[in-house]
């Protein structure tokens, strides 16, 4: 940082500013970690200056040979950590790697259910204002009015609409998915199944979500969630069903240009630490510390959708109380705690106020915190939502204290 500072000020001074924010602030956004040293190192190396369009052993470059051996340890590493005899580590982000599994799947036209954006999924499920609904015929499906999946009015529509595939995963679902339940449906409507398991990768890397790999067609992640990689995404599949699809060609030239060598070398590593057992040992800690939260915040006097979490986040259901989810996102702003506004089955607020607000533990338990450190942040949500006026100051101390004891980056 030191040297982007000297080269460049005003960069400099933004990054050194982004650094302080991140030493300062609860970083409760469910979608965000901390990643290592080593993870953020790889993505500073020389390997940014390299094109390699193409695959290891048959690149439109010269001079590829190092950059092979570091793809060729990602995707080797990739398919040992999830299972699977294929996997594309080349995706730009998960948007990405959605993209070109709709490429190498469908024509424009073709229906697809995915999780309505309202009720958890993802922009690239289906949303109008995505890829995923302007191009093909989208028929949404979402939770019941408690916030499960509704896999029975799943079924029913799935058997009316004959869609081509079939999308589980979401953004904002705090409840084990059923994936079985879902082939079981997609083989019901003759459906292909896609899982996009870009929020619980790590649990599922870690043995502790059920994993997809068994059920779907294809699978499809981000590695810098729950994984707590670089920023970027991943197709996995068993190669029967990748020589059907072709999803390489899919991303390259399919969707994407040269791939960026740099943040698949800080993928290797990434895979690499979640091989090993310690991470494992991380993951337990991150449900332990949700479950704990979700204890604290209903203790205080918050209602949590469902009741509770099975894995990395919970959905704060702010109905009835004198706060939406916009304003208690910009009130813990203020008091640096950092998470997001996000909406409830039926949510009485449009999608841009809210009543709700989404909590997650990976990046909070990265940096150390333990169960008996929720009851105090519950504690400062709390206060941040019913007395806000009174009590900023007194949060931000707590908050001070908290992250003075778990500093990052030393
Ligand atoms: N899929 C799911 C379920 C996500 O939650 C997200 C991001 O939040 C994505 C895909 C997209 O990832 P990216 O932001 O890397 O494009």
């Amino acid at each position: 940082m030191r040297i982007i500072a000297e080269h460049d000020s005003e960069v400099g001074a933004a990054v050194n500013a982004e650094f302080a924010r991140q030493r300062r602030n609860l970083e409760l956004i469910a979608s965000e970690n901390i990643v290592s040293e080593a993870v953020m190192a790889a993505m500073g190396t020389v390997l940014t200056n390299k094109y390699a369009e193409g695959y290891p052993g048959k690149r439109y470059y010269g001079g590829c040979e190092c950059v092979d051996v570091v793809e060729n340890l990602a995707i080797e590493r990739a398919k040992k950590l999830f299972g699977c005899d294929y996997a594309n580590v080349q995706p730009h982000s998960g948007a990405q790697a959605n993209m070109a599994v709709f490429i190498a799947m469908l024509k424009p036209g073709d229906t697809v259910m995915g999780m309505n954006l309202d009720h958890g999924g993802h922009l690239t499920h289906g949303s109008p204002v995505n890829f995923s609904g302007m191009y093909f015929n989208i028929v949404p499906y979402g939770v019941n009015n408690e916030g499960y999946i509704d896999y029975d009015e799943l079924e029913k529509k799935a058997m009316e609409a004959k869609p081509k595939l079939i999308v589980a995963g979401a953004s904002a679902y705090c409840r084990t998915i059923d994936f079985k339940r879902f082939r079981e449906i997609a083989d019901r409507c003759g459906a292909y199944l896609m899982v996009d398991m870009a929020h619980i990768a790590g649990l599922v890397a870690a043995g502790l979500h059920p994993s997809p790999i068994p059920y779907a067609d294809v699978v499809t992640t981000t590695t810098h969630k729950t994984l707590r990689g670089p920023r970027g995404g991943m197709i996995l599949a068993n190669e029967e069903a990748n020589k059907k699809f072709n999803f390489n060609k899919a991303i390259f030239p399919g969707s994407q240009g040269g791939p960026l060598e740099h943040v698949i070398a800080a993928k290797a590593i990434c895979f690499g630490e979640a091989l090993k057992p310690e991470f494992k040992t991380y993951q337990e800690q991150v449900l332990k510390n949700a479950k704990a939260l979700a204890e604290a915040l209903k203790k205080q006097g918050f209602k949590i959708l469902t009741g509770g979490t099975d894995n990395h986040l919970m959905l704060v259901d702010l109905r009835g109380m004198d706060v939406s989810g916009k304003e208690l996102q910009n009130r813990c702003d203020e008091v640096y705690i950092t998470l997001n506004k996000n909406t409830v089955p039926n949510d009485p607020r449009s999608p841009f106020v809210t009543s709700g607000v989404r909590i997650g533990t990976p990046a909070i338990t990265s940096r150390g915190l333990v169960e008996s450190d929720m009851d105090e942040i519950a504690r400062c949500v709390w206060l941040a939502a019913t007395d806000f006026e009174n009590k900023a100051d007194e949060i931000r101390a707590s908050v001070t204290e908290i992250c003075g004891r778990y500093p990052i980056y030393q």
